[in-house]
């Protein structure tokens, strides 16, 4: 079942696909991904995400496909690949009436695990002071917490997690993130998660897969994302159409946008400003910002699953 070679995948498809009648919720999707590999599975409400994960955890049948999970080959039941992978499918599937600890000590009895489990596990994921509350009177973000910490309570090699951030403040997102690059560099552990707001994972994912409508539309290493995302001038002027002609005809600047705000954006030129600004201002136009400014990875990510709605 131990993957013979560190460079063997861990997560590995071929032509994954599922049907749902006319649905095609994932329709052909090939996956490689190693050891120590953060791999974040993007898409919108409703692109298979889910699905895909239901699939790599064998808890539905492919319409079309394989799967393998450290180079085992993943059959609809199996149940032997669980000791060695961590899920988080979806929120809240504690024993409400039981407390923080009593939840874990039976998902660390279910999976083998060491009887000091249980307190190490409330301490990396910082919830000692809920540890005597019942599960079903926690906050949802530390509703999280508990089924990230029943995911990882016996140190799996793989950990596969559905919008791990739900619920989450901004400093438990940076918490949890810190957590898994650490498992991931230190440790070994692959982790494999699916979000549907980018921003949420840029910064802790090696490489992401976009998933549209059922398909991998792109893969790519999270440093070319960064890369992607454009420089531009953003202008907020009285008269942008004839800012636009003005900036045509005098300076031969060709790669302009209307933003949907009313403000120009510039591609190129960017070292230009004070010729701008003069250009403008010359023409008597009433210009109120002129600032270099960087598109967010989100509306890239948005210009690839255009549409969808
Ligand atoms: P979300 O972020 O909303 O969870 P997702 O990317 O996880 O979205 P899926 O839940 O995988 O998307 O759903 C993909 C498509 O398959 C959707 O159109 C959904 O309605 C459909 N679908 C999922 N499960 C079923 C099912 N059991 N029966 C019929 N259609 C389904």
């Amino acid at each position: 079942m131990v993957p013979n070679n560190p460079d063997d995948p861990i997560i590995e498809t071929r032509g994954l696909a599922k049907h749902f009648g006319d649905v095609r919720a994932v329709d052909g999707i090939d996956l490689t991904i190693g050891r120590g590999e953060i791999y974040g599975f993007l898409g919108r409400n409703g692109a298979g995400k889910t699905t895909t994960i239901r699939m790599l955890l064998g808890l539905i049948r492919p319409t079309a496909g394989q799967v393998a999970i450290l180079g085992t080959p993943i059959q609809p039941g199996q149940q032997s690949i669980f000791a060695r992978v961590g899920f988080l499918v979806e929120t809240a599937t504690a024993y409400p009436n039981l407390t923080v600890t009593e939840n874990l000590d039976i998902q660390r009895r279910l999976t083998s695990a060491p009887g000091g489990a249980v307190a190490e596990i409330i301490t990396q994921l910082g919830l000692g002071q809920y540890q005597d509350r019942r599960a079903g009177t926690l906050s949802l973000g530390n509703k999280q917490r508990l089924s990230l910490a029943r995911a990882m309570i016996h140190k799996p090699d793989l950990l596969i997690l559905d919008e791990p951030a739900n619920g989450l403040d901004p400093a438990g997102i940076v918490e949890i993130r810190l957590l898994l690059r650490h498992l991931a560099d230190d440790n070994g552990v692959t982790v494999f998660v699916s979000s549907h707001i980018l921003p949420e994972v840029a910064n802790l994912v090696d490489r992401i897969g976009i998933v549209h409508a059922g398909k991998l539309v792109e893969e790519m290493p999270i440093a070319d994302l960064h890369a992607k995302s454009r420089s531009f001038l953003e202008i907020v002027v009285s008269d942008p159409d004839r800012a636009a002609a003005l900036l045509g005809d005098r300076l031969g600047m060709e790669t302009i946008e209307r933003h949907p705000n009313g403000a120009l954006r510039l591609f190129d030129g960017l070292d230009r400003t004070p010729e701008i600004a003069k250009v403008l201002v010359d023409a008597g136009l009433d210009l109120s910002r002129l600032a270099t400014d960087e598109e967010d990875l989100e509306a890239y990510f948005l210009k690839l699953t255009e549409g969808a709605y």
